[in-house]
């Protein structure tokens, strides 16, 4: 049987998956249509280590950053038109 691992797609640590870290680690769908070359991309989700979530709130915008992709940003105005 193998076992599943998680990988940060920030520091590259890899730890065992499990119902406590998979909650713990931080997650990061792609959208549709995007695709991305990256050792720790595993299907369309990236995965950020507790301690990178921690160190870098920001750590899924500046992933997509650094590969040259931005969020899309939900900026609606509900103002009177
Ligand atoms: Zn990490």
């Amino acid at each position: 049987m193998s076992r599943l691992y998680l990988r940060c797609a920030i520091c590259s640590r890899q730890q065992a998956d499990g119902l406590i870290s998979s909650a713990m680690w931080g997650k990061l769908e792609l959208p549709p249509g995007v695709e991305v070359d990256h050792p720790a991309l595993k299907g369309s989700a990236f995965r950020a280590c507790p301690t990178c979530v921690q160190r870098h709130p920001n750590w899924a915008a500046s992933l997509l950053e650094s590969l040259g992709l931005s969020l899309p940003h939900d900026h609606r105005r509900a103002g009177t038109g």
